[in-house]
């Protein structure tokens, strides 16, 4: 077989796809002389809010800021409990712990690989003030099922909505399903910038008010702050790129759907391997590709050595990660996670890839299993 080089993921080539588009777009925020906040970054939060269904989108610096303002927003902080999976990306914990709040872990499920539903109800206590489901890989996770939770308790949800910019549950779109949803525009997002950056939505005006305060230093009038803010703002730079790429998010997601389910039903019946789980109800945008199986890190030298591209996420589970070691938890504790964390492994996925390097990939993940 001869070896066909296939990256995880390719930014350049979707570039070359947009570059009249993009260098126009590029080229008119260095001509305004415009680059902090501003009318392209107002017109993108006004476009990113229509395209999910909200009233409110606040520009922020990253996905990681998203959720920390978002946590500030809703006052959540010592005293306060939040729930989340132990299986996602450090930021939906590292944010908890920054507002001193203390993160409660639950496992994932094992088809979704999303939050838990029976843990986090059986986790709830009198000092739960919010839940985070993570939209993880690019599906929604189950929100009826957790609003009702929510409902029940009087709690707010965050929805971690950073891989999953498309998504839909039920036919709403993910990010605009609950209280606040954090987006992340890290390049190699869904909806990707040239840059960081993040936005929150919101259907609340009092808290997208808060949120906007607590973006810029805490003010809503330049130099006299009302809160403890922060300098977290999205630029115009990549408000200009992401509201290019906006316009073609969904023929992308699309090209990402393609790609899985070629994966997944020549895959499906590999022996000792698992394909992703698609919900029915669900509209899933493969931010990864995930594949699971017992002899991962094998699987993965191969793939290297066949010139494909793969990454682990998440090599460590949250439970583990050195900076929550004061919560007390311990190996054992979140099987499901662990297991994933040892067993998983994203194969390439985006829409430019061609019908001979998807077709080499299935090859050789056959081969190597
Ligand atoms: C990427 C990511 C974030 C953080 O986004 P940044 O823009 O990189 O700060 C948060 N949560 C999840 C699940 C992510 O994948």
């Amino acid at each position: 077989m001869t070896k066909i080089n296939v990256p995880l993921l390719d930014l350049v080539a979707q570039y070359q796809e947009i570059k009249p588009e993009m260098d126009a777009a590029i080229q008119r925020v260095l001509d305004s002389g415009h680059f902090i906040l501003g009318p392209e970054v107002a017109a993108f939060e006004k476009e990113t809010a229509a395209y999910l269904s909200v009233a409110h989108g606040i520009g922020v610096a990253s996905g990681t800021d998203a959720l920390l303002l978002a946590l500030r927003a809703l006052e959540i902080g010592p005293g306060d409990e939040v729930i989340l999976p132990a299986y996602t990306f450090f930021a939906t914990i590292g944010t908890v712990l920054h507002v001193g709040a203390t993160p409660v872990l639950v496992d994932i499920d094992v088809q979704s690989y999303c939050i838990n539903i029976e843990q986090t109800r059986a986790k709830v206590t009198s000092a739960t003030k919010a839940i985070i489901p993570v939209h993880l890989y690019g599906q929604a996770a189950e929100m009826d099922a957790l609003t009702e939770i929510a409902r029940e308790h009087d709690l707010s949800i965050i929805e971690d909505n950073a891989q999953a910019f498309g998504a839909e549950y039920k036919g709403r779109k993910t990010g605009g399903i609950s209280d606040i949803g954090c987006l992340s525009f890290f390049p190699s997002k869904n909806l990707g910038g040239y840059g960081d950056g993040g936005m929150i939505v919101t259907n609340n005006l009092e808290l997208a008010e808060k949120i906007r305060m607590l973006r810029a230093h805490g003010w809503k009038k330049k130099y006299f702050p009302e809160i403890l803010g922060y300098n977290s703002r999205l630029d115009a730079l990549q408000a200009a790129v992401l509201r290019v790429k906006l316009q073609h998010i969904d023929r992308w997601n699309d090209g990402r759907r393609k790609v899985a389910h070629v994966y997944s039903k020549a895959l499906t019946d590999t022996p000792n391997l698992k394909t992703p789980y698609e919900a029915p109800n669900r509209k899933h945008v493969y931010h990864l590709y995930i594949l699971q199986m017992k002899n991962r890190d094998q699987v993965q030298e191969k793939l290297k050595e066949a010139g494909i591209g793969t990454s682990i996420y998440y090599p460590q589970p949250l439970h583990l990660a050195e900076p929550c070691r004061e919560l007390g938890y311990t190996e054992g504790d979140f099987p499901v996670t662990e297991k994933a964390s040892r067993e998983t492994l994203a194969i390439p996925v985006y829409p430019e890839m061609t019908a001979a390097q998807i077709e080499y990939v299935i090859d050789v993940v056959k081969r190597s299993i």
